[in-house]
């Protein structure tokens, strides 16, 4: 196994973290500095390959969607090479603690929305509901929950796929209060008496069936496979999660085991903001300086910070200050860096050529321009270490 150096990496949403766990993994050392969550507390938890064409059709193969589009990476179009990262992506999520199969899919796969429409996904952890077809359902309505009315979801998924839905209302237990959101039922679910609770609250809903039982995704935190261990023993079926708007209770599950995974390996993690940055250095906001080996700018588009668009339209790095372009040049999906190889590398969003709100692609962009930009570091500290 190759030994790499130090590198410092900026931001710490999944690019970041899927960057650091590249180096930790390859016993380099990593400081990872951010001033803010990243957007995994944003999204549920796919990982997204390709979902949509640019007219807006699904796409069910995503690896033959890539092999016949160009990009700025001509290996992009490999389908070996994408199942290698994801191959890779399933074993350090299995590693982590993120419960996930043992085989990457072929195709995607069909996932409900909080509207109760289907869209296509790729890459999900086990607590997430995804079919290859269409079959009966059973949603389940928790009180309070505005995000998913599962009158309306079974409604509009039996219009939409002509299977039959059911709904079944959850009780309240003592102590809920009509505010809870989607985190507060995940956190008392997360306790051995919330998790009594349900059992028993299912117990009193128990009927014959077999079609799996889809609530919103509120089963817990930390301890969401126990939740779901308690509510598929006592209905006898299988049990999943639909994932609501942000605060997202899957992604925060996932960065919560990501980080405590590169603690546990020895990552720094400095809460602080970056105001400038050449390839070996750092300026935090509060003047200290950090050096390394190399540093990796995973900072995020226009939402993530890493971006910032100028009243003169035109597209600024925050961190290093250079101006990458126009608005009128780049699609706002799609606005970034040309390529990675900038005055500081950068990985994630702040790429350009991937389009994740307009082709469902964010988990690609991230697996992806890691692993570009890790070999490349490999080969600096390589050099680095001859000269
Ligand atoms: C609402 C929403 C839903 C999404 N849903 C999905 C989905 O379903 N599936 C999917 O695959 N992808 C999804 N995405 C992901 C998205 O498309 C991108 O893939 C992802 O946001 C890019 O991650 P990133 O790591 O590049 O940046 P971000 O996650 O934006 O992280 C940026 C990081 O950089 C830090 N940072 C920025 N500037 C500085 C600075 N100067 N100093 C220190 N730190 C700094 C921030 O604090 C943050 O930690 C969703 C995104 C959003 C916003």
């Amino acid at each position: 196994m190759t030994t790499c150096g130090d590198v410092i990496v900026v931001g710490r949403g999944p690019a970041g973290l899927l960057f650091s766990s590249l180096v930790a993994q390859n016993r380099g050392s990593v400081i990872l500095v951010a001033d803010a969550q990243g957007s995994f507390p944003l999204w549920g938890g796919q990982w997204d390959f390709c979902n949509y064409t640019d007219d807006g059709e699904h796409v069910l193969d995503p690896y033959q969607w890539w092999q016949q589009h160009p990009s700025a990476w001509d290996e992009v179009r490999d389908a070996s090479t994408w199942t290698l990262r994801w191959q890779h992506l399933m074993t350090l999520w299995q590693e982590i603690g993120i419960p996930v199969p043992d085989r990457v899919p072929k195709l995607n796969r069909w996932m409900v929305t909080p509207l109760g429409q289907l869209r296509p996904t790729y890459w999900v952890a086990n607590w997430h509901f995804v079919m290859e077809r269409p079959g009966p359902l059973v949603f389940v309505d928790v009180p309070g929950l505005v995000d998913f009315r599962a009158e309306v979801v079974a409604r509009v998924y039996t219009a939409t796929t002509g299977q039959m839905a059911k709904t079944f209302r959850l009780a309240v237990p003592s102590g809920w209060r009509r505010d809870w959101h989607a985190l507060n039922w995940a956190w008392f679910l997360d306790s051995k008496a919330g998790q009594d609770w349900l059992g028993q609250a299912l117990r009193d809903q128990v009927r014959a069936g077999e079609e799996a039982v889809v609530f919103p995704q509120i089963l817990g935190v930390d301890h969401c496979e126990e939740v779901l261990e308690v509510a598929q023993r006592v209905l006898g079926r299988p049990v999943a999660e639909v994932p609501l708007p942000p605060p997202a209770v899957g992604g925060i599950r996932i960065q919560r085991r990501w980080e405590y995974w590169l603690r546990r390996h020895g990552i720094q993690l400095v809460s602080a903001r970056v105001t400038a940055a050449n390839r070996h250095s750092v300026t935090l906001q509060d003047g200290r300086a950090l050096a390394a080996d190399a540093v990796v700018l995973a900072t995020g588009g226009i939402l993530g910070g890493g971006l910032e668009i100028q009243p003169s339209g035109s597209v600024r790095n925050t961190v290093t200050g250079a101006v990458i372009g126009t608005l009128g040049d780049q699609l706002l999906g799609a606005v970034g860096h040309r390529n990675w190889d900038e005055s500081v590398p950068v990985i994630g969003r702040m790429i350009q050529g991937w389009n994740p709100d307009k082709r469902g692609n964010g988990g690609a962009m991230n697996l992806w321009t890691a692993h570009v930009a890790y070999q490349a570091f490999i080969g600096h500290t390589a050099l680095a270490r001859e000269n």
